[in-house]
């Protein structure tokens, strides 16, 4: 029978994690199990007695290891990947400390590090400090919900009591986020009355085609509350122009959300000011440390130009709740959950120890790895690339194998983690340079392990 020791347990935590970085640094991504035989090689089973402490560990072990690693430097499959020490030192304690974000009373000086957080990405993005607000939300997609619900209140704050009684209408990309749909459905706004707007060659939204839809929903006796933009979207990494759809936003009198999940982060770059140039104009913003800085699932923040609009929309008066007197240090008066799990240590950490000079440096070097993948293909006829403007998204086709099928292949065989993605026609590999830890080197193997792989295999891979 194993105790509950705390001390013990983080030596068995040292010793797994030890274990796990070994065979993270190894030249595959994860060794692939199918869904069909997860069963039998893996004891996932729970039972009514304990196990001894040795067999815990055993089992444990190879939990571990069969678990992909998103930390090699073959994992580009999704929109994060790598990760920074410091913060998940930063998340390691977060664990430890176990508070809830909810109340200056549980968690102290915690409360100031999430404040400093957002009163620093405030300034950096030019959001007046006198009235700029924000919060932690547990990722993109909920930031992107919450910001939809302040700008329905907004238009009519008898909404949250009443439910919604005008025929709301909201505006995006074509290309934005599917959370768009799902948080249109969630708010009682509807799926139908998202109008997706059609994007140009490079998938960045046309600002005409918005005007233009705006104002027939108008004459239609519509009410337009919401435009989200997105800075990196989804599949090709665009950049909406947010100083062009903030004059229409302003011009009709509608909120204007930059959802900045993927690249936001450029908000630390000088070099890439322009991408995001009108930020300022926004009435709120969120961006994705989890995705670009090597911070753990999930970091995602949330900054709204007025901080009225939060408590608006959040504040629940809950005085068994609230039992100190400053409001502005009681987080849980403008989050969506009540105990909510500390997400600002760990970028706090990270932060603290590589200064904003650090952020900038670690999203101009993944920048810098798209370039030089884009080198890479341009350079070889063999591959034809989809995206040209600046994105850590390049997309991408060899020789003319079947994308889809590739990417699986090449997971199934355990070399690579890579995914497709599609675009207006066109459907492609999609590598994303999310991690700051890869070298250019890196960016070269994985062509090669691609290119290799695919010759070794051309007589049964499919072709286009
Ligand atoms: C990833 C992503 C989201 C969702 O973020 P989660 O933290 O995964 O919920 C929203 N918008 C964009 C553009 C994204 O790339």
């Amino acid at each position: 029978m194993q105790g509950n020791n705390i001390n013990s347990d983080l030596k068995t935590f040292i010793k797994l994690a030890k274990e796990f970085l070994k065979e993270e640094g190894k030249d595959f991504p994860g060794e692939y199990i199918s869904p069909k035989e997860i069963g039998d090689k893996i004891d996932v089973s729970l039972n009514d007695t304990p196990i001894n402490r040795h067999e815990f560990e055993r089992a444990l072990k190879k939990i571990i290891i069969a678990t992909p690693k998103t930390s090699s430097k073959l994992f580009f499959n999704q929109l994060f990947g790598g990760r920074h020490s410091k913060a998940v030192l930063g998340d390691l304690l977060a664990v430890l400390l176990n508070n809830s974000m909810a109340t200056y009373k549980i968690a102290g000086p915690q409360v100031a590090i999430e404040k400093e957080i957002i009163n620093k990405i405030g300034s950096i993005i030019g959001y007046n400090k006198n009235f700029l607000g924000g919060t932690f939300p547990t990722g993109g997609s909920m930031s992107n919900f919450m910001s939809l619900i302040m700008a329905r209140d907004q238009y009519d704050i008898e909404a949250k009591n009443l439910g919604n009684k005008k025929n709301l209408t909201i505006y995006a990309c074509e290309n934005a986020h599917y959370s768009i749909g799902k948080n249109a459905s969630f708010s009682g706004i509807g799926r139908n009355n998202v109008r997706y707007i059609k994007s140009n060659k490079h998938g960045e939204m046309n600002v005409g085609a918005l005007e233009n839809k705006i104002e027939k929903d108008i004459n239609l006796n519509k009410t337009p509350i919401y435009v989200n933009t997105t800075v990196g979207t989804t599949v090709l990494g665009s950049f909406d122009d947010i100083e062009k759809i903030a004059i229409v936003c302003k011009k009709y009198n509608i909120w204007l959300h930059v959802d900045g999940s993927y690249c936001g982060s450029v908000i630390f770059s000088k070099k890439y000011q322009d991408l995001i140039k009108g930020i300022n104009l926004s009435n709120s913003f969120c961006f994705n440390p989890h995705k670009t800085l090597g911070a753990p699932l999930s970091c995602s923040i949330l900054l709204v130009q007025n901080k009225k609009h939060l408590y608006n929309s959040f504040s629940n008066e809950a005085d068994y709740l609230y039992q100190t007197s400053d409001d502005s240090y009681n987080l849980g008066k403008v989050s969506f959950e009540c105990g909510r799990r500390n997400n600002a240590l760990k970028f706090w950490t990270l932060w603290k120890s590589i200064g904003k000079k650090g952020l900038s440096k670690m999203i101009e070097h993944e920048f810098m790895l798209a370039e030089t993948a884009k080198n890479y293909i341009k350079a070889n006829s063999n591959y034809q690339i989809y995206n040209s403007k600046p994105s850590l998204s390049v997309c991408f086709n060899y020789k003319n194998f079947e994308p889809e099928e590739l990417c699986r292949k090449l997971y199934e065989k355990n070399k690579l983690m890579i995914s497709y993605g599609r675009f207006k026609k066109n459907k492609f590999i999609r590598l994303v340079t999310v991690n700051s830890s890869n070298t250019e080197e890196d960016i070269y193997q994985m062509f090669k392990t691609l290119e290799n792989f695919a010759e070794q295999n051309k007589n049964v891979l499919r072709r286009t």
